[in-house]
């Protein structure tokens, strides 16, 4: 356990992301007593999005940051979830837990942008942050990896921690298998976050599915989410920089549904940010070579489906540093144990996102449909 750990043998260490991945590895890297550089691409960090789930490793991982206090006087009030039929009937779905949590099954949610202050503030000045930058070359030798940035600056580090998101590009840099590693699970996903519309009550979530399709709402107090999901047999070509034909393409998915769609599709046709993407998961064959590994959706994403990118990014950075600690002076025997560790639980929830997720949330077909409602009516649906 690292965690008042100082290491006799302080390294140089580059982190690309900013994000949970990026600014845990940092607190990680900080508390072993490694110089932290992270680059950036954004100009800050980067803000929106759902709320973060917190449970099972991550509540302990929190506590030992010394974090887990300031995550709870932020996390939001329990949430139901329910699931509709076109009546706005309830099929079934989960009550929002109340009263005392039992620590072993809490699951706990916080919005994103709370959790990457209370992550950033924990580092802030003890790091040489950098934004607007990003790493354009990755040389490794036995010795160091020499770095070259965007601006054609060049450094050497003892270690690079790609935390980069889901598009990493220290794993199209450095990773022979970056371009197979992306694993389509069958689906497109919109998104987008709108002040309170009354559409539901505050605290729930609510999910209506037709064959193919969902839509699910997320209540708050001051804002809602709007998810619309698509199932696709392979991936369609679209111009990801061209928004308007993105709007376009799920008016065309969802046009004539019916429940809450229609309120729904007027928040698409407005102006504003929203996030259009595939439903996907990173495979890698290895998360590390040389003296580079990935941490988070970088080098296992898990997709939206698993509803734990977040945490896993947490687990991930709390691991990796758990490994660097066993192994002083032996990065290659870190980097192994970090994986042989991680790798079965990621792959768990892996394959429990692409299967049983992707069924009871976002139903193929009929038979899937009436499979899913079955079991919100026996009360044996599990996500
Ligand atoms: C803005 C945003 C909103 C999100 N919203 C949702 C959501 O609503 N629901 C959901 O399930 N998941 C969402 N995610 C993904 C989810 O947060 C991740 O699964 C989880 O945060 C994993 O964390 P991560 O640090 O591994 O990756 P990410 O959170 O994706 O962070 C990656 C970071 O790397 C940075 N980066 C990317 N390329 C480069 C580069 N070339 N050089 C330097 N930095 C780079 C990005 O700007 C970002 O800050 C969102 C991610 C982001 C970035």
């Amino acid at each position: 356990m690292p965690s008042e750990v100082c290491v006799s043998n302080p390294m140089r260490v580059l982190i690309s992301g900013a994000s949970f991945a990026g600014l845990a590895t940092a607190f990680w890297m900080t508390r072993l007593g490694h110089k932290v550089t992270i680059v950036e691409a954004a100009a800050g960090l980067r803000r929106g999005g759902t709320p973060v789930d917190i449970t099972g490793e991550t509540i302990d991982i929190l506590r030992r940051m010394g974090m887990l206090d300031a995550v709870l006087a932020k996390a939001l009030p329990p949430r139901g979830f329910d699931f509709k039929d076109e009546n706005d009937a309830t099929l079934g779905g989960f009550t929002a837990e109340t009263g005392e949590r039992d620590p072993a099954t809490a699951r706990y949610e916080i919005h994103r942008d709370d959790l990457l202050d209370i992550l950033f503030a924990a580092i802030d000045g003890a790091i040489d942050m950098r934004f607007q930058r990003s790493i354009r070359q990755l040389s490794d030798n036995a010795s160091a990896v020499t770095v070259t940035f965007d601006d054609g600056a060049q450094e050497q580090y003892a270690l690079v921690f790609g935390c980069d998101g889901n598009r990493s590009n220290t794993r199209a840099l450095a990773f022979d298998d970056a371009e197979t590693a992306s694993y389509f699970m069958g689906g497109y996903f919109y998104l987008r976050v709108v002040p309170e519309t009354g559409l539901l009550p505050g605290d729930t979530s609510q999910l209506f599915s037709v064959p193919g399709k969902s839509a699910m709402l997320n209540g708050y107090h001051d804002r809602t989410d709007i998810c619309l999901a698509f199932r696709a047999e392979r991936p369609i070509a679209y111009d990801f920089r061209d928004k308007a034909a993105q709007r376009r393409l799920i008016r065309e998915q969802f046009e004539g549904i019916g429940w809450k769609v229609p309120a729904m599709l007027a928040h698409v046709d407005t102006e504003g940010d929203f996030y259009f993407d595939q439903a996907n998961q990173i495979r890698m064959q290895t998360w590390s070579t040389g003296r580079i590994a990935l941490v988070g959706d970088a080098g296992y994403c898990v997709s939206p489906l698993a509803g734990m990118g977040g945490s896993i990014a947490l687990i991930g950075a709390a691991r990796l540093a758990d490994a660097l600690a066993q192994h002083p002076g032996d990065h290659a025997a870190a980097f192994q144990a970090y994986e042989t560790g991680l790798r079965p639980f990621v792959e768990a929830v892996q394959e429990r996102a692409a299967t049983n997720g992707m069924s009871m949330l976002f139903p193929a077909d009929e038979a899937e449909l009436a499979e899913r409602n079955r079991r919100l009516r026996d009360g044996t649906i599990d996500l």
